[in-house]
């Protein structure tokens, strides 16, 4: 398999997620294999992303444990303060040792490491600095960041990756986006005790998950957060008009309103890095929004030159990323049998917005199952979890199951509610396998428990 034509089989760009697990899969199958990183090794998840966002959102949650603790006997007394440097530094160490383990687990693979930017200068030329290397397959896994909308006083405001660097937590948050980002960090923001607006163009937060779902999650938001809908920010200024309200900045909303606030948050989506790599002066043909356009083999329009992971633009999830880049390694560099390895469905692919609450999802919305399977039986539980029977806090959980009626397949699972993350993995499975509603009905619950409903639905909600 080896060419010594090249200096490396394979070369790979960007040390996040997909490139990493590429890289080392590729280097255990025996390729020469070098990695170039930039910034950080890691990349987005492990840096400015899933790992710190849910350390926060742990840290979230104590204050509601805070508040059901009395209801079971638990005399706390006045609520703990909360040090928002304590965590920010545990987070620090927590993200630099991750770092290390990631070079550790590539120089254990025999992947050459190297620090610094890459720039294609050929098909298969690659320079980092001084230095000029040939590989004869290159992936670009570069990843994205965070795309703002181009606005008066934008440079006031942060990103996600800003926010991981947030040494002083503000008294009030203004956070702009309806998707995953916006309603993570406005939840973690509001349980930590900040004061925070949520502003969305949109009619509905979290409007590409099933309607009810999102509908439930928004309702949710709203009772500890100021979200206005349908409505823009037109500008942002430091708050000198205002000075009778200590607050640093100043918003401007579309409808007129001014909202005094400490810092200002835009999650308005993530774009492909793909600048300044030399993509296009070789003929990489990139999509609209900069992503690379690649065919069913992760192969971009130039032969040899691939990318997986956020910088496609597919599906910008870590454990997609993770799958691409080790199904290209063994396509690549596995035995012949591998070179045809099919792909898993990205039709299936359960992902789960951290948000309070959490909300959970495989398979397809209702609007996309009706459009598939006319008749479709839609099962659903709406309750207050056991927990919430003694603290009486207004927390529900939401759960609903669509199956076809012809194969009898169940074709989505949505929850919204506590552990839905951890429940709907689970049902991914199931589906995965095929699962249908006949195989729900003959599984015994675990008692008491939440997930317990998914296997108890026995009638279908009337049309
Ligand atoms: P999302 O695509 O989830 O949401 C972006 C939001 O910003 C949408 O509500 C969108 O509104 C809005 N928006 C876009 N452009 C503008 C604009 N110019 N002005 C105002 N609003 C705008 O992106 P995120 O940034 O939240 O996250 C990026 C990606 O990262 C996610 O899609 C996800 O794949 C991944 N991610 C996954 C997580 C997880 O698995 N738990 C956690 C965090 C991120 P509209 O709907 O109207 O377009």
């Amino acid at each position: 398999m080896q060419d010594i034509e090249f200096d490396f089989d394979f070369f790979v760009i960007g040390a996040g997620s997909g490139g990493v697990r590429a890289a080392r899969t590729a280097a255990a199958l025996g390729a020469r294999t070098a990695i170039a990183e930039q910034r950080f090794f890691g990349g987005t998840c492990v840096n400015v992303g899933c790992i710190p966002k849910k350390l926060y959102t742990y840290a979230a949650q104590f204050a509601h444990q805070w508040r059901d603790a009395k209801a079971y006997g638990w005399l706390t007394g006045e609520l703990p303060s909360f040090d928002w440097q304590i965590l920010k530094d545990n987070k620090d160490k927590e993200i630099k040792r991750l770092n290390g383990i990631y070079q550790n687990l590539l120089g254990g693979a025999g992947v050459t490491i190297i620090e610094g930017r890459a720039e294609l200068t050929g098909p298969h030329c690659i320079r980092i600095g001084d230095q000029q290397v040939t590989a004869r397959h290159i992936l670009i896994a570069t990843g994205g960041k965070p795309r703002l909308p181009d606005i008066p006083g934008i440079e006031l405001a942060i990103s996600s990756d800003g926010f991981f660097e947030l040494n002083q937590q503000p008294k009030r948050a203004m956070v702009v986006g309806g998707g995953y980002i916006a309603t993570e960090l406005a939840g973690v923001f509001a349980g930590l005790g900040s004061e925070v607006h949520l502003v969305h163009r949109g009619d509905i937060l979290l409007g590409n998950f099933d309607r009810e779902i999102a509908d439930f999650v928004t309702n949710a938001i709203e009772s500890y957060c100021h979200v206005s809908l349908k409505t823009q920010i037109k500008c942002i200024e430091k708050n000198i008009k205002n000075k009778d309200v200590d607050s640093d900045l100043l918003v401007t909303l579309d409808n007129g309103q001014q909202v005094p606030v400490d810092s200002v948050l835009f999650a308005t989506g993530r774009t492909a890095n793909t600048e300044h790599l030399g993509l296009q002066a070789l003929g990489v043909t990139l999509d609209d929004s900069g992503a690379v356009v690649v065919d069913e083999n992760y192969e971009s329009t130039v032969p040899g030159i691939y990318a997986v992971g956020d910088v496609i633009n597919r599906v910008t999830l870590t454990p997609v990323a993770l799958a691409e880049g080790q199904l290209l390694a063994r396509r690549l560099f596995g035995p012949a049998s591998e070179s045809k390895r099919p792909a898993w469905s990205y039709d299936l692919v359960a992902s789960a917005v951290f948000s309070d609450p959490q909300l959970a999802t495989v398979g397809w919305t209702e609007d996309q199952a009706r459009a598939r399977f006319p008749d479709v039986k839609v099962y659903k539980s709406k309750f207050r979890p056991l927990k919430h029977t003694l603290t009486g806090a207004a927390e529900f959980t939401l759960m609903k199951m669509l199956v076809d009626p012809v194969s009898d397949r169940v074709v989505g699972v949505h929850m919204a509610g506590t552990d839905a993350a951890e429940i709907v993995q689970g049902m991914a499975v199931a589906m995965q396998a095929g699962a249908t509603k006949a195989d729900f009905d003959n599984t015994l619950g675990i008692h008491p428990s939440a997930a317990e409903e998914f296997v108890t639905m026995r009638t279908p909600v009337a049309k």
